[in-house]
């Protein structure tokens, strides 16, 4: 079985990342979502709400799974029996900081890293736009799932 683990702060999910998820579901036959707890990172939407969340957007979809983690990511997905690592790439920022990522997955812990290139209409769009629209009372239905809207 081909098990993935999709990796993040997700704080919020947005369309980008749902995109990446579906996407992978081609790939693999199961992906777990794994909701990485970042000290260095300050949190806008608790964590636990993002995993309530997430958990409800894929709760038609039995082969998607989500946890929270505080590990290294390489031990992560060992804990979970993922061979691979699903991530997303939007522009080059990305790329530089995902091949060194990549690199180090491998070495540390043989797990290879899968990139899926963005679909362009949702290239624009992060958590941190999406973040500073909700500090501002702003709509943020266009970048985020059905089901957090
Ligand atoms: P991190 O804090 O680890 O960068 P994020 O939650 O910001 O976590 O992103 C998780 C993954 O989703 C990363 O691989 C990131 O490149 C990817 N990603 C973020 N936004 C988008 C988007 N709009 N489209 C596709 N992938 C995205």
């Amino acid at each position: 079985m081909r098990i993935a683990i999709f990796p993040g702060s997700f704080d919020p999910f947005t369309l980008g990342h749902y995109d990446i998820v579906n996407r992978g579901l081609t790939l693999f036959d199961r992906i777990v979502i794994g909701l990485g707890r970042n000290s260095t990172k300050k949190e806008t939407f608790p964590i636990r709400e993002r995993e309530e969340a997430i958990r409800k957007i894929f709760k038609d979809e039995p082969r998607v799974e989500v946890q929270i983690y505080d590990s290294l990511t390489v031990d992560f997905a060992r804990e979970v029996g993922a061979h691979f690592i699903l991530r997303g790439v939007r522009c080059v920022a990305d790329f530089e900081y995902e091949r060194n990522m990549a690199e180090a997955n491998k070495n540390l812990g043989g797990i290879e890293t899968i990139l899926l290139y963005t679909r362009p209409e949702y290239a624009h769009i992060s958590s941190t736009l999406v973040r500073d629209l909700y500090s501002y009372n702003k709509d943020i239905s266009a970048y985020v799932p059905n089901k957090l809207r």
